[in-house]
């Protein structure tokens, strides 16, 4: 078999990746595992996770990242990193994964490249991104140690990271736009015990202003229709996500916002190319349902290529 010839390549090193990769080696299947950046994914920008199951006393994100890479490479993975798949063609006998070094064939193909945060679209977001706009508060939150921040959504990241936040700030603004949360219920419970938090509900962020540096955030309250400028040195966006499907425009199906569509056995559009994690339509961004995608994409590899 030439070197570049594979059983099944996974596009991702996160959660999804990672498991599909463990379950399809220890199929002795050939398996390459890409990923443009470290393997980790959201992990590396996680700090303590709670929610993932065996770890009561919750445990660090890029520390669960690296097990599972160190897991995968255990049963034969390889993994290349800082290595991005630019294009997939799966219209030869084989599926072709082109990056900038080289170009693999495989015989079955596993996409699980994550998804990217969503910018807010107001002004002050671009110009005053590192000075005091962010949209990591694992990596930054530090910074504002007694300081006043803005914590911009009403999901699950907002809530986690706001709460974060609340060990370092002096007070944090947890700005959404709605008058109920998206996120868990018991973070909320978790964010009024702090006393740090200042609910601002029913308003839109209108812009980011400063200086060299952040100093205000605007807002319109969408039911009084009045604006307000609250004096912030922070502003951390947490509106969602959008996924890392680019490279497989035009190859498979994907939905109105760009997230694969899959049957129940992870199948895309395209025979064996498989998707599991953010990346796929209906995900719930949840470690624990990445992984349980990525082992279900594993077994149809196995049963597409496996003979009993
Ligand atoms: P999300 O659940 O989609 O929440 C995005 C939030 O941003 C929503 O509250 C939304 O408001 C708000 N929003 C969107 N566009 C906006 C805009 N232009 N201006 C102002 N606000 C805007 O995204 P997420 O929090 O990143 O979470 C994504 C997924 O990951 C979810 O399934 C979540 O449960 C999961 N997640 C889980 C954990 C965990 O379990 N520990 C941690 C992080 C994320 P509306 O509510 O009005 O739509």
């Amino acid at each position: 078999m030439s070197e570049r010839i594979y059983d099944v390549i996974i596009i991702g090193g996160g959660p999804g990746g990672l498991t599909a990769g463990i379950y399809t080696a220890r199929e002795n299947l050939r398996t390459l595992l890409l990923d443009k950046m470290l393997c980790g994914g959201w992990l590396n920008m996680t700090g303590v996770i709670e929610n993932y199951p065996g770890f009561p006393e919750g445990i660090n994100g890029m520390e669960l990242g690296a097990r599972f890479k160190e897991q995968a490479q255990k049963f034969g993975v390889g993994v290349r990193e800082l290595e991005e798949a630019k294009g997939v063609d799966p219209s030869g006998e084989m599926i072709s994964v082109e990056t900038a070094k080289e170009v693999y064939q495989t015989r079955s193909l596993i996409v699980a490249p994550g998804s990217r945060v969503r910018k807010l679209g107001v002004p002050g977001e671009e110009e005053f991104l590192g000075k005091g706009v962010s949209y990591c508060a694992t990596c930054d939150g530090p910074l504002y140690r007694d300081r006043i921040v803005a914590v911009i959504g009403g999901g699950n990241a907002a809530l986690e990271e706001a709460l974060f936040l609340t060990k370092f700030a002096s007070r944090v603004y947890l700005i959404h736009r709605r008058d109920k949360f998206r996120g868990e219920k018991y973070v909320v419970g978790e964010l009024e015990k702090t006393g740090k938090v200042t609910f601002v509900m029913n308003s839109l962020p209108i812009s980011i202003n400063g200086n060299n540096e952040v100093e205000s955030i605007s807002i319109k309250n969408k039911v009084t229709d009045k604006n307000e400028s609250i004096a912030v040195e922070g502003v951390f966006i947490f509106v969602g996500v959008e996924p890392n499907t680019e490279f497989l425009e035009g190859v498979i199906e994907m939905d109105e916002e760009g997230f694969i569509k899959t049957d129940v056995n992870m199948r895309t559009s395209v025979a064996s190319i498989f998707a599991a994690g953010d990346v796929r339509s209906g995900n719930v961004r949840q470690i624990a349902a990445a992984c349980g995608e990525g082992t279900v994409a594993a077994l149809s590899v196995r049963n597409l290529l496996v003979d009993y």
